[in-house]
């Protein structure tokens, strides 16, 4: 298959994010002792940027914790457009190892996450079988646990055979789209949304993504995405985030709330908060009050362990 510029553009905002972790983790924003592998190198960006993805990581986390605090391991971790995020060997390294996680990106992605991965034994080493090997079926690497296979979200057939391909079952499910649905055609996104939860009874979805993009800010942030391959059609993105969370149960979650950063980053402990602002001085304060005010944190739910999930629970 043959991918257009806008795909590639697309690819591409994963080395942005992954190299964006890696300084934040350099500059001691939070701990992620796999990051490196995956970014060589990392050029320093700015504190509002910094200080973006330090809300973004540790935003996720809060609910990926509570997800597995009510279910416990016995369930499976779908990561949609997952970049070389390191989530899985970071719960490795925790009490709170999922039974299957499966991750999925475009080929271009997942066969270069691959090839890290099976460089380095220090990555490798967690997510091998019991005999050392994992296995490489059609360019998809699959182990007991641990799936990283090459799919196009817009294309639903193929998201079905590979979920099924990894074991994917009715077991309680986290989903998560970090950053990944704003690069969907919205009715791809919805397509995807809807097959999502009409197959996993019990689940949790967290979608972090642009909000509020109808003003003048917003504007920028629209001309830099489409830039970067985005479709951006509708007024998907222009709604505030209690309107995202109305358009998650319109697609068959039962509950969903929904958060700018802003609201996220405010509801972080005090000395969370502390430690993170005495890391770095902040030139410009107006400017990370209106990038936390356009993006936002969704968690939408089906089942009713996960009906109280919240930003305080
Ligand atoms: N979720 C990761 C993170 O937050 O670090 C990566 C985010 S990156 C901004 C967006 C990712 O979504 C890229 O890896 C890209 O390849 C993937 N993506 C976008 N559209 C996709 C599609 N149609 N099918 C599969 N992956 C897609």
């Amino acid at each position: 298959k043959s991918w257009t510029a806008e795909d590639e553009a697309i690819i591409a905002t994963n080395t942005d994010a992954t190299e964006c972790k890696r300084c934040a983790v350099e500059l001691g924003y939070w701990k992620d002792d796999y990051i490196s592998y995956f970014a060589k190198h990392a050029d320093r960006k700015a504190p509002e940027i910094n200080r973006g993805y330090y809300a973004r990581v540790r935003a996720m986390e809060i609910f990926i914790h509570q997800f597995l605090e009510r279910c416990g391991t016995k369930c499976q971790i779908i990561n949609l457009g997952c970049g070389f995020d390191t989530l899985y060997w970071r719960l490795k390294d925790t009490t709170q190892a999922v039974g299957n996680f499966i991750e999925l990106d475009f080929p271009a992605v997942t066969s270069k996450k691959c090839h890290i991965i099976k460089r380095n034994k220090q990555l490798l080493e967690k997510i091998s079988n019991e005999d050392g090997e994992v296995m490489i079926r059609e360019g998809d690497l699959h182990s007991d646990g641990y799936h990283l296979l090459g799919c196009d979200l817009r294309c639903l057939a193929e998201v079905r055979r590979k979920l099924a391909s990894a074991g994917a079952s009715a077991a309680p499910a986290l989903l998560l789209a970090e950053c990944v649905l704003v690069y969907l055609r919205p009715d791809a996104a919805d397509a995807l949304l809807r097959h999502l939860a009409d197959s996993f009874p019990r689940c949790a979805l967290l979608v972090y993504e642009q909000c509020n993009l109808g003003d003048q800010f917003g504007a920028v942030m629209v001309r830099n995405l489409m830039a970067r391959g985005c479709v951006l059609e509708g007024p998907r993105l222009a709604r505030a985030p209690a309107e995202q969370a109305a358009g998650l149960r319109a697609l068959g979650f039962e509950q969903a709330r929904a958060w700018d950063m802003e609201a996220v980053w405010r509801s972080f402990p005090d000395e969370d908060r502390a430690r993170v602002e005495a890391l770095e001085m902040l030139d410009e304060r107006e400017l990370l009050l209106q990038l936390n005010s356009h993006y936002a944190l969704c968690v939408a739910t089906r089942g009713d362990i996960f009906a109280d999930m919240d930003l305080n629970a």
